[in-house]
């Protein structure tokens, strides 16, 4: 066990796997817009508690707006989001949608987790400090704590001896898989994956897109991700939602939206990427 901490006999030691009871997620006549440019046109959809949903569909078509709105870094300009029975951007009070504060903000934020295409780690931190920061910052776990739990889970991502490189010294699959378990790290109960092997070499994308499928089997996260891997879509998900400009065309059970497509424009986009 390289660099792992020893346990003290008889004490477990902590489960890499963030566990709890995961909320579900609803839109509820969502907009959002980039100027002129309307990405989300009133959109209704849920994921329920510990459900793994797949989005699909062309580029453009507003995949990656949704995740970024869940985990805050765009907001939305109408309609609410819910993230278990609280929402995100805006409270309901009295029929009236009225901002939320920071501290709420911040509170819901720490609930959902993002790995990114582009890895997007700490580029100036040691891969131990990547995954110790933000549970020390944030979440205010000791360094001792957070420590425990960096190994923990660089241990679940194969990575135990890599604790001390830094990330310019990593393959893409290795900075990915540090992305992974830094997400893990704070403990999220909501995990968004977008497009999370496009930038890898092609023979190191079924190595993170395996640990990714373990640990959503392993986990009771509710999960949400963006792909064009339509096996490793099959693989993860329980629910396909097929997306064009911004509206659902249609949902279903990845074999039979794969398989048995009932839309025109689904088959039209599966063609294109299979
Ligand atoms: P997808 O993930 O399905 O490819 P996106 O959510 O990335 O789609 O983009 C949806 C639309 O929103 C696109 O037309 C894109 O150009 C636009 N868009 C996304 N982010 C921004 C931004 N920061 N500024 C302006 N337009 C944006």
């Amino acid at each position: 066990d390289a660099g792992g901490v020893p346990t003290e006999k008889g004490k477990a030691p902590e489960a890499p796997l963030p566990r709890g009871e995961a909320p579900g997620i609803r839109f509820e006549k969502v907009v959002k817009r980039f100027g002129h440019n309307v990405v989300l046109r009133e959109l209704d959809f849920s994921v329920a508690p510990g459900e793994r949903v797949t989005l699909i569909g062309p580029s453009g078509s507003g995949k990656t707006t949704i995740l970024r709105l869940l985990m805050t870094l765009e907001k939305l300009d109408d309609g609410l989001i819910w993230i278990g029975d609280e929402t995100l951007w805006h409270m309901e009070r009295g029929g009236k949608r009225v901002p939320a504060g920071q501290k709420h903000l911040h509170e819901m934020r720490k609930q959902v987790g993002m790995v990114f295409q582009q890895f997007n780690l700490f580029p100036n931190m040691n891969v131990l400090r990547n995954l110790t920061e933000g549970p020390v910052r944030v979440l205010g776990l000791s360094k001792d704590e957070a420590v425990e739990r960096a190994r923990g889970l660089l241990d679940l991502v194969g990575l135990a001896d890599k604790e001390n490189a830094h990330p310019t010294q990593l393959s893409g699959g290795q900075q990915q898989r540090v992305a992974i378990a830094r997400a893990l790290a704070m403990q999220p109960r909501v995990l968004l994956l977008d497009e999370v092997t496009s930038a890898l070499d092609p023979e190191l994308v079924v190595g993170v897109q395996d640990l990714l499928r373990d640990i959503a089997r392993q986990s009771d996260l509710t999960l949400l991700c963006v792909t064009h891997e339509m096996t490793f879509a099959k693989d993860i998900s329980d629910r396909v939602l097929m997306f064009d400009q911004g509206q659902i065309v249609e949902e279903g059970p990845p074999d039979r939206i794969f398989g048995e497509p009932s839309e025109q424009r689904t088959r039209d986009f599966l063609q294109a990427v299979l």
